[in-house]
């Protein structure tokens, strides 16, 4: 089904590779067949939470091997946006966990903690299931008092294996109605993240196809920046709502082993 002209995917994982930890179909049978048919790919999450290396622990547990180089995470992304904003070795107040956390760190920024909040020239939040109310007061006060204000990714909610839980969206929704600031957002549908996966794929927007399962973040995102999309049905969004999405969607396939056939 994938076209010829295609050298490259960037993939998406929560609904394509998995759904709420389960794998998505034959998983090993699917990346051999990637394999065979010379395609390059390189995931990129919204999810901002895990490092590579805990993506890449993961991904082999289902059977996938890849290296840490294909893994593309929000954080990654935050660390990208930021950097073409503001200098190394600024103060940054962060709400969030590990990946973040090392995304900033590798990026050169020093990371705040409530206890110098005060200090901070900007501020990031991401999912961090150590949230309280103090980090919110911080991140609020700091925002009050005009320092930019990020997130990893708009999604609202986080899906777990019991349902979907508060994301990274509802979160920061606490401090956007404190200030009345929204932050600038590093996740899908903005393009840094696929502007990072374009960069470690090296190959070009009209040979890389974007295959996602959510149309407001995966599909916005690949046709932000003019790559063909693909989305598949094992997710979010459904074949009724893919129909009515302008642009129109160049492949719609149940699953990703429906997609590489
Ligand atoms: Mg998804």
């Amino acid at each position: 089904m994938i076209p010829p002209h295609i050298k490259a995917l960037i993939l998406d994982m929560d609904g394509v590779i998995w759904k709420a930890d389960a794998p998505i179909g034959d998983l090993p049978a699917t990346f051999k067949r990637i394999r065979e048919r010379g395609l390059k790919f390189v995931f990129a999450t919204n999810n901002g939470t895990k490092t590579q290396a805990e993506y890449q622990e993961k991904l082999a547990k289902l059977g996938v091997e890849v290296e840490t180089n294909q893994i593309v995470t929000s954080a990654m992304g935050a660390g990208f946006l930021l950097a073409q904003k503001h200098p190394k070795g600024t103060k940054i107040f962060m709400i969030g966990e590990a990946g973040l956390r090392l995304a900033l760190e590798e990026r050169g920024y020093e990371i705040l903690g409530v206890e110098n909040a005060q200090a901070a020239e900007a501020v990031i939040i991401g999912i961090d299931r150590e949230i309280n109310f103090q980090k919110m007061a911080e991140a609020t006060l700091l925002v009050r008092s005009g320092a930019p204000f990020y997130s990893t990714n708009g999604d609202t909610t986080f899906p777990t294996p019991r349902g979907e839980i508060p994301g990274s969206g509802a979160w920061f929704s606490v401090i956007v109605t404190a200030t009345g600031v929204e932050p600038i957002i590093a996740g899908k549908p903005a393009p840094y993240l696929m502007e990072l996966s374009l960069a470690k794929l090296g190959a070009s927007k009209a040979e890389t196809l974007v295959v996602g399962d959510r149309l407001e973040t995966d599909i916005a995102a690949g046709q932000a920046v003019g790559c063909p999309t693909a989305l598949v049905l094992s997710g979010v969004s459904t074949k009724a709502q893919a129909e009515r999405w302008r642009p129109q969607i160049d492949l719609i396939a149940d699953d990703l082993a429906g997609l590489v056939g």
